[in-house]
């Protein structure tokens, strides 16, 4: 029986001198990189347990999830949204886990709906027949939805909730009825386990306007079991698709956009591919993460959190919270993406313990 894995939480750096202060003006990560992208992961909890994110066996029925208190509350992840907008945010996503298992989501949604950000949030989907008129009257903008196969029996093994794809499909027919839509869909690729229904996905959703995003399997947190073997590169998803309707890359919509898009050639609109694994694109990353208990992470790959929490319940003020944040992000050099190999090299025991994805969101 394998050595069961704990995974790691936020390890609280050592306390240390406030943060030199921060008197405006445009600043960058020590690779030049802006902060533009903030996520907020508002709840470590799932309905699913997708093998590549929550393995079953390791966040079962004995996995202690963070109680309330220790979660961000609104109001404090609305003060904390607000500074990061003032310094530059302009895309704000909220994640989890499931960030719809948090309870009136959309009274967080109508506080940050009324910042200048484009508001978006990612979402299993399970819920979204029920809630997607009242998040879109709440305020939010756009939404991707993860759905890993068009085959139940794939689906249902893939989140390990028996949960059918049919109400996936209800949820983003009422994501787009709500004015929710186009809707990114997220595929996450896994050799032997769903690569062969690539091309269902991409014959669903051609001419409805909807965009399949095909995500490389990545080796987020220290829990899914990651192998090479099992990642299918981006440029064979987008040959195999290419060979039955061709493709032509299209530019991005801007500087450090994630996906790589491919629009069909005959105009029934476009797909992107994520290659975090066989093409890093570290170099323009402009994304930080905000955990569920108010650690700013600044990479997927992170190992170690900045604790932003106990500055605000210490009674901080936002010239402290600018402060705090400013120098984290101009001291940041990450870029996992680019070391992986080496990384991974490495015998298990002797890797980086990484944080799971299901505590800082994708
Ligand atoms: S690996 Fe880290 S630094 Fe690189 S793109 Fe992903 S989040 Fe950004």
């Amino acid at each position: 029986m394998p050595e069961k894995v704990i995974p790691i939480r936020l390890a609280a750096p050592p306390a240390r001198a406030p943060a030199p202060h921060y008197a405006g003006g445009a600043f960058a990560d020590t690779l030049g990189r802006p902060l533009r992208d903030l996520r907020i992961s508002v709840t470590d909890r799932c309905n699913f347990r997708c093998v590549y994110c929550m393995p079953r066996e390791v966040f079962d029925e004995n996995y202690k999830f963070l109680p309330q208190p220790q979660l961000l509350s609104f109001e404090e992840i609305a003060r904390l949204a607000r500074v990061f907008v003032g310094l530059g945010v302009k895309k704000i996503r909220l994640t989890g886990g499931e960030p719809l298992v948090r309870r009136d989501l959309e009274r967080l949604i109508g506080m940050l709906a009324e910042l200048d950000v484009d508001l978006t949030l990612t979402t299993n989907g399970s819920l979204l027949a029920k809630k997607a008129k009242a998040l879109k009257a709440a305020g939010l903008k756009r939404l991707t939805v993860s759905l890993d196969s068009l085959d139940d029996a794939t689906f249902k093994a893939m989140n390990d909730a028996d949960f059918p794809v049919a109400k996936v499909l209800e949820g983003i027919d009422a994501a787009a009825a709500a004015g929710l839509g186009p809707v990114k869909i997220n595929m996450v690729v896994k050799r032997g386990v769903n690569d062969t229904h690539v091309l269902d996905m991409a014959r669903h959703f051609r001419g409805s306007g909807h965009i399949v995003r095909y995500i490389e399997f990545m080796d987020v947190g220290s829990t899914n079991g990651w192998r090479m073997d099992d990642v299918i590169p981006s440029a064979e998803i987008v040959r195999r698709i290419h060979a039955e309707f061709p493709l032509l890359q299209a530019d991005p919509h801007y500087p450090g956009e994630v996906a790589e898009r491919w629009r069909y050639a005959d105009g029934a609109g476009e797909i992107g591919v994520i290659s975090s694994v066989t093409q890093a694109f570290c170099r323009d990353c402009n994304r930080l993460r905000l955990s569920t208990e108010g650690s700013m992470y600044t990479c997927l790959f992170g190992q170690n959190g900045h604790d932003l929490r106990s500055l605000l319940r210490a009674g901080a003020d936002e010239d402290a919270l600018r402060d705090e944040i400013v120098a984290v992000w101009r001291a940041r050099g990450d870029r996992y993406s680019e070391i992986r190999t080496a990384q991974t090299a490495l015998p298990e025991a002797a890797r980086l313990r990484k944080v799971e994805m299901s505590y800082i969101g994708g």
